[in-house]
């Protein structure tokens, strides 16, 4: 058999790989710890025995991004859905960048933006954040001015540190990217402000969310992208033609009628959270503020990845960031449930040790 050599350009590129151990406590993805409602899953039950599943589902997927308009109060033709918010990047990057074009990104933040940015052909950019993590102005000024990029992002909360980027620095990009700027607020819910302020028809300002995290929906690949309607309509020209099967659609449209059942989750997790900062505050760790449903955190004294498989010797899968650029030694940690994150703070107790 004759292998066909992969796209020389894709075969320096290491993909994106987060192991699924079989384990008893999993935060190592940021997947909500809890089921979405009992009643949600009646209702989707219910709608897969009422499709024609004989017929193409609604190609402009209309009544979802209604439902998902209506929910943020912009226009359904400010929404564009796609098969989790990995699928909106890839589409805004397939529409504006490609070969010969710039992406611009600070890390470290999600890998992901430069992947899919390389994968279409694109060149990746990458501006420096502080030692803290933070992100100066004048840093998103001289790599933006700089670079001409087609397309630049910005992940608040910041995934994986959890820093909540301040209004005035996605205002600076905006001033100074000549392209599309991408707020990804993956973990908004969990976050004091949402850049979806800042969205209208005017300005070239994308944010995109997904139903993976606060929805408890990972399993559904279910994403979207609030922006003018004009770049909505672009995205007709990247998507595949049906691309969002019928039953996912559904499943999304009855989410919406829960909104109240996430946002107590949200708060359940929020606190969660708070506990486990405490916890990490009295050891030795170092840790920085998180507005999202994960802490990263970096012990002082042994090596971070020896922690990660200390803890999994222990049975609690954290995600191992220590090979990152710029996070030596860090290990995320996804806020679970009660007993889980306690049985994560026990066994870190020991692997510190
Ligand atoms: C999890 C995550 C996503 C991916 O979401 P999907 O909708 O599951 O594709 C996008 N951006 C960030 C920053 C994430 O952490």
């Amino acid at each position: 058999m004759t292998r066909v050599p992969l796209r020389s350009d894709l075969r320096a590129l290491s993909g994106y790989h987060s192991p699924q151990v079989d384990v008893p406590v999993r935060l190592n993805t940021n997947e909500a710890p809890f089921a979405p409602p009992a009643e949600w899953l009646d209702e989707v039950a219910s709608a897969a025995c009422s499709i024609a599943w004989n017929r193409y589902p609604d190609r402009a997927a209309r009544e979802l991004r209604e439902g998902i308009a209506a929910l943020h109060g912009v226009s359904p033709e400010q929404v564009f859905v796609a098969n989790g918010s990995n699928e909106v990047l890839q589409s805004i990057l397939l529409a504006y960048s490609g070969a010969g074009r710039n992406v611009v990104m600070f890390g470290p933040t999600y890998q992901m933006h430069a992947q899919i940015a390389r994968v279409v052909g694109a060149t990746v950019v990458e501006g420096k954040r502080n030692a803290d993590f933070t992100l100066d102005a004048a840093e998103i000024e001289r790599v933006v001015r700089s670079t001409d990029p087609a397309v630049s992002f910005i992940c608040s909360p910041n995934n994986p540190t959890g820093i909540v980027e301040p209004r005035e620095n996605i205002e600076t990009m905006l001033r100074a990217a000549p392209g599309i700027v991408v707020v990804d607020e993956a973990y908004a819910q969990f976050a004091p402000w949402s850049a979806l302020e800042l969205v209208n028809d005017e300005t070239p300002l994308v944010v995109t969310r997904t139903f993976s995290k606060t929805w408890s929906m990972a399993a559904a690949r279910l994403g979207y992208l609030v922006g003018p309607r004009w770049l909505v309509d672009d995205m007709e020209a990247v998507a595949l033609p049906y691309h969002l099967d019928a039953l996912k659609q559904r499943a999304g449209l009855l989410a919406l009628k829960y909104v109240v059942d996430m946002e107590a989750r949200v708060r359940d997790i929020v606190a969660g959270r708070d506990r486990i900062v405490a916890a990490l505050a009295t050891l030795p760790v170092t840790t920085w503020p998180s507005g999202a449903n994960f802490i990263l955190f970096r012990p002082d004294n042994v090596a971070g990845r020896d922690v990660w498989q200390r803890l999994l010797d222990r049975g609690v899968l954290v995600r191992d960031c220590s090979s990152w650029a710029g996070l030596t030694d860090c290990l995320r940690v996804t806020v679970g449930t009660d007993d889980e994150n306690e049985a994560f703070i026990a066994a870190l107790k020991e692997a510190l040790r």
